[in-house]
């Protein structure tokens, strides 16, 4: 009760002071929480581990959100109008957005597409589409790594009295990441060689693929805007059959209607393939659970894919 009475004699103080000289100056950069909104959580995540308590950041893309077919919502508008930094993917992965981050240009944000900080030499090219990049980039720990290193920059960049901190927390990310890629290398070395077939949903494990040594196959291709077609299927169907693939997966951040397609049309050649589970493409787990960070999203991924090919 003291601390009642206490905490309003103190509120009522503060209003008096208000009505007698007007609103307080707003406090300067160094002092208040800087806002930083991203779009994937997988970006969200870095920002919160480099970032430390200064940084207040939230992500658009929740779970079971496809990245590529997502158009921002007046709230989305409003917390990246808000913002003091804005992150995103950048390789045309939120592709619907393209506009929101073009209006943003000569603003005083720091605006950056952080997986554009990648050397264009260490991106994949998307098949038949010469000079598109896969902007799937997070599914190499080693690529990510750097991605990660361009989001301290942003973040130092506003707080620059916080570099040193930034790069110390940065560089502990950047050991649990090279964690993870050992991790995922013993993990893939329990499968056979000819047993690393990665068949999903849609073309999202390309950079896992050559980071691990898998053949990787999407029903739909690097961008979910464009369906599979019945004759895409068939041909995927006929390749499972021929090289006796035992799982395919489903995606949760999209609907599993053309894996369940798939598995039909490779049945009707004989062929029995299960769903060997659902894989984290291009949207981490809940908030809470381990999936809902990107090493666990990653860790989930190996396990499910390793566990359902041997
Ligand atoms: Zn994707």
């Amino acid at each position: 009760m003291r601390e009642f009475l206490a905490l309003a004699k103190f509120l009522a103080g503060g209003l008096m002071l208000l009505a007698a000289c007007g609103p307080p100056a707003p406090p300067s950069e160094d002092h208040r929480t800087i806002k930083v909104t991203t779009t994937i959580g997988m970006i969200a995540d870095a920002a919160r581990n480099i970032g430390g308590p200064t940084f207040e950041v939230v992500e658009l893309m929740g779970p079971g959100i496809d990245p590529h077919l997502y158009r921002p919502t007046a709230g989305d508008l409003a917390r990246i109008e808000g913002a003091d930094v804005v992150l995103h993917l950048g390789l045309e992965l939120e592709g619907r957005m393209g506009q929101v981050f073009e209006s943003l240009k000569g603003s005083r944000k720091t605006v950056r597409a952080v997986g554009e900080s990648i050397p264009k030499e260490k991106l994949l090219e998307v098949q038949g589409v010469p000079g598109k990049h896969d902007p799937h980039v997070w599914f190499d720990p080693q690529l990510w790594s750097i991605v990660v290193a361009d989001i301290a920059r942003a973040l130092a960049d506003r707080a620059p009295e916080q570099k040193s901190e930034i790069e110390r927390r940065l560089a502990d990310y950047q050991a649990d990441l090279a964690a993870l890629d050992g991790e995922v290398r013993r993990t893939v070395a329990q499968l056979h060689l000819e047993a690393r077939v990665l068949v999903t949903a849609h073309d999202a494990f390309h950079y896992f693929g050559k980071a691990y040594g898998f053949e990787v196959l999407g029903i739909q291709g690097v961008s979910t805007a464009a369906e599979a077609s019945p004759s895409d299927i068939r041909r995927l169907a006929r390749f499972l059959a021929d090289r006796k693939v035992k799982a395919v997966f489903v995606e949760t951040s999209l609907s599993p209607g053309t894996v369940k397609a798939l598995q039909e049309s490779a049945s009707s050649l004989g062929w029995k393939v299960v769903i060997g589970g659902s894989l984290f493409s291009d949207a981490m787990g809940d908030k809470g659970t381990p999936e809902g960070t990107y090493v666990g999203m990653v860790r989930h991924n190996v396990n499910t894919i390793v566990g359902a090919l041997q």
